[in-house]
């Protein structure tokens, strides 16, 4: 006889935080090249219940830097990645949707009121602010998390918002830029692919990686209720993979910090309220 339960496969009962797991909800919206890994990471963590929101299908392009794999092209993201965490946690629930998030927010509104965390992993910023706004205006899940790469994954941001702090807004134009930037590109801008317009710039799995574990990590934290207030976790990648992408960093970055000058660091800090956000205050 084996035991084949959450607490021994998640820790062989030695981890203190399986109960806590277990009993959390997390709605991913965005199963691309960071909701993906961060719903698998966080399921292998021992997340009770994941509900996956992605309308695109799995094409080849994305393979390479996805969880899922051929056998999934064609078919929906969330639909196949909610398939293959029951296939590999059937102790765990895991559940997907295939609409836009505008219509869960919609027709199924109480799926995002009634969960632990949202990851937000959409990178687009129409959806990003609707969250926020959605987030702040009442509606009150504990903590939101946002997380989305500089070009060819330099450099990777995590957010975690508290729905009574600073707010996603608060260190972001109107128009949806980062107050913190800190990769400049000139001339070389994102690769566009050719076929779609989509934007497409040519990391690899090994790159992102430092972002989604950022990520993970931070909706971790989340889920065990040490985010007290809105925080901001940066991952800084290695001036060689900066310099080889074609890219500098940004003056206002590296100003007066020589120490952030060959990177590969982790920075956290505080997500500041701004006094003029036009959404929190
Ligand atoms: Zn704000």
């Amino acid at each position: 006889m084996e035991r084949a339960d959450a607490a021994w496969v998640h820790g062989r009962d030695q981890d203190t935080r399986q109960a806590a797991l277990a009993s959390r909800r997390v709605v991913i919206i965005g199963c691309g090249a960071i909701g993906a890994p961060v719903a698998t990471q966080l399921a292998m963590a021992g997340v009770g219940y994941v509900l996956l929101v992605d309308p695109e299908n799995l094409s080849w392009a994305n393979i390479g830097r996805h969880p899922l794999g051929a056998d999934s092209v064609g078919f929906g993201k969330a639909l196949q990645l909610a398939k293959k965490l029951a296939v590999s946690f059937p102790h765990a629930r895991f559940d997907s949707r295939t609409e836009e998030f505008g219509v869960i927010l919609q027709k199924e509104q109480s799926l995002l009121v009634d969960c632990d965390l949202i990851v937000c992993a959409t990178g687009v910023w129409s959806v990003e602010s609707a969250l926020n706004a959605w987030h702040i205006g009442g509606k009150r899940p504990a903590n939101i998390l946002y997380s989305w790469t500089e070009p060819h994954a330099c450099a990777g941001h995590a957010v975690a918002i508290k729905p009574d702090d600073a707010c996603l807004q608060c260190q972001f134009s109107r128009l949806g830029d980062a107050k913190t930037i800190l990769t400049e590109w000139g001339s070389v801008g994102p690769k566009r692919e050719p076929a779609c317009g989509a934007v497409y710039q040519p990391y690899g799995p090994v790159e992102l990686a430092w972002t989604t574990d950022l990520a993970s990590a931070l909706a971790l934290d989340c889920l065990l209720g040490k985010i007290l207030r809105s925080r901001h976790r940066i991952w800084a990648g290695p001036k060689t993979l900066l310099e080889a992408a074609g890219g500098s960093w940004n003056a206002d970055w590296i100003r007066n910090r020589e120490e952030r000058e060959a990177g590969g660091f982790l920075e956290e800090r505080v997500w500041a309220k701004d006094l003029t956000c036009p959404i929190c205050t």
